[in-house]
């Protein structure tokens, strides 16, 4: 089984997800990435889910990625003793220190030093800012507060403040633990909520100490801000549009969204864009045009991934929200505009060796009929870079390394073939052109691209490139050694 699009599909784990038949159903329909939140769910929740989908890899035979998202600083509110509340405007509701389960009146806030810095007219926002309410009176451990936009409240939702400064670390003892908790366990990526400077991903990054791959979750004006920075630090980026639109004015999102895809692209760094894709799809199996215009829209803009949220954690319609991804991706692949525009936004590469080489094979697949670009990788370093050249035939990422092309599965255009240790470069024109046949990229008459690096197993040795035929007996027939 092989995908037919380049954009990469993030789906996040829940209640409605954690069967082996849906995980799987949920890779069937197209799911790259998976994502276990760990703001929700305990960690045995966290390590079941994590077992099956490996073992879902091990049946598939191809890389999955497994990312953990880290709660990071967010305020949350506690739990319901019965689940959800309808607030409407004009509704009286207090939040408190109490840890007694909430009601239609109150809930758990257990946060003082919201208390400590609200005062009378703050406005408080409840998930993604859906709801909001008005604080009448307030103490060091209440807010009595009106509904002013009403929704659906239930457990520990997200809670903003917009008006108040709090002070932030940028991981709490529970990220910490939760950090251990994931490394060990042996995810792919960790994602870092709330990240406001370098410092806090460089900080996540000591702690995972190369476990895992360590992506920067932007939701904060700061952050914005000094993006240059935490991208330099960051092996990969969300645009978590679900606080970025509650902490700024929510028009400012698509220009940010806009500006953060190209400069990820520019760095040759994954990016996904999140929250909200299909947002109607949690409770429709049929999405709105205009979510489906967005998620489109993302792919015209280069993102690397798009993500399913609640959609797929959470929602009636897992599945279809995962196939409306897929379709989506190959409507606007297919699109003759979709290549001008990708094209266009190409940034002139830098001049290493290996740049050089990755330009030589974009090139080539745009002026011959090769059928794929093979690369061989140690660290995915070459991987990353040939994805953003963005070629117009597949990417088929070969390493040993499965832990390496795990991290890959994130990446614009990458297929990722694990292969046995090679030592000679005949082998692993032997193995590319295999794996071409093999995964349905190619049939015996077609040539693909093969980039290396000799003397292999050496990370940061990208050094040749070579056209193969696929027909194996040309390539024993070549002097090539
Ligand atoms: P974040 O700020 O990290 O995005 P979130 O609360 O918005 O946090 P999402 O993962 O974006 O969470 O959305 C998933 C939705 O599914 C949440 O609104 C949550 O209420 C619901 N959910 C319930 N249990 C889980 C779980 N175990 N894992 C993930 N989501 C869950
Ligand atoms: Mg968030
Ligand atoms: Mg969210």
């Amino acid at each position: 089984m092989r995908r037919h699009r380049n954009v990469k599909i993030v789906a996040t784990l829940g209640p409605a997800s954690s069967s082996k038949e849906m995980i799987s159903a949920l890779f069937e329909a197209g799911a790259d990435v998976f994502r276990l939140n760990m703001s929700h769910g305990s960690h045995e929740d966290h390590r079941e889910r994590y077992e099956i989908i490996r073992q879902i890899e091990a049946e598939a035979g191809r890389p999955i990625a497994i990312l953990a998202d880290l709660q990071g600083p967010k305020l949350r509110v506690g739990k319901f003793a019965d689940g959800a509340h309808d607030l409407a405007p004009g509704d009286r509701f207090r939040f408190d220190l109490d840890a007694a389960e909430g009601n239609g009146e109150r809930v758990q806030l257990p946060h003082p030093e919201i208390f400590a810095a609200l005062i009378e007219g703050s406005e408080l926002l409840v998930n993604d800012g859906k709801i909001r309410l008005r604080v009448d009176e307030c103490g060091a451990d209440f807010a009595n507060c009106t509904v002013t936009v009403g929704g659906t409240i239930s457990d520990r939702k997200g809670v903003n403040v917009p008006d108040v400064v709090l002070p932030l670390a940028a991981l709490s003892d529970k990220d910490r633990a939760d950090l251990e908790f994931a490394c060990e366990l042996g995810v792919d990526w960790l994602a870092l909520s709330f990240v406001q400077r370098a410092e806090d991903v460089e900080e996540a990054k000591s702690l995972a100490k190369g476990r895992a791959a360590v992506l920067s979750k932007i939701e904060k004006p700061a952050a914005v801000r000094a993006f240059e920075e935490i991208l330099e630090a960051s092996d990969g980026i969300m645009v978590a549009r679900g606080d970025l639109g509650v902490e700024l004015p929510v028009h400012s999102v698509p220009p940010i969204q806009k500006r953060l895809v190209r400069q990820c692209r520019a760095a040759a760094k994954p990016v996904i864009v999140a929250t909200q894709m299909l947002e109607s799809m949690i409770e429709s199996p049929m999405p709105t045009r205009a979510e489906v215009s967005d998620v489109a829209n993302a792919i015209y803009e280069g993102t690397d991934a798009v993500m399913l949220s609640a959609e797929s954690a959470a929602g009636d319609f897992p599945i279809e929200a995962v196939r409306t991804m897929d379709s989506v991706a190959r409507s606007v692949e297919a699109d003759p505009n979709y290549r001008s525009i990708i094209d266009a936004a190409r940034r002139a590469s830098l001049s290493t060796v290996p740049d050089a080489i990755v330009t030589a094979a974009r090139e080539i697949a745009e002026t011959t009929d090769v059928a794929a670009i093979c690369v061989f990788t140690q660290s995915g370093k070459t991987v990353s870079l040939v994805g953003r050249e963005r070629p117009r035939v597949p990417i088929l990422a070969m390493s040993p390394i499965e832990s390496v092309l795990r991290r890959m599965c994130l990446t614009w255009g990458t297929h990722c073939v694990v292969t046995g240790r090679l030592s000679r470069f005949k082998e692993a024109v032997v193995n590319a052109t295999r794996a071409a046949r093999d995964y349905g990229f190619a049939d015996e008459t077609r040539q693909v691209v093969v980039v290396a690096g000799v003397p292999f197993n050496v990370a940061g040795s990208t050094n040749i490139l070579r056209i193969a035929p696929c027909d194996e007996r040309l390539i024993y027939a070549s002097e090539l050694e």
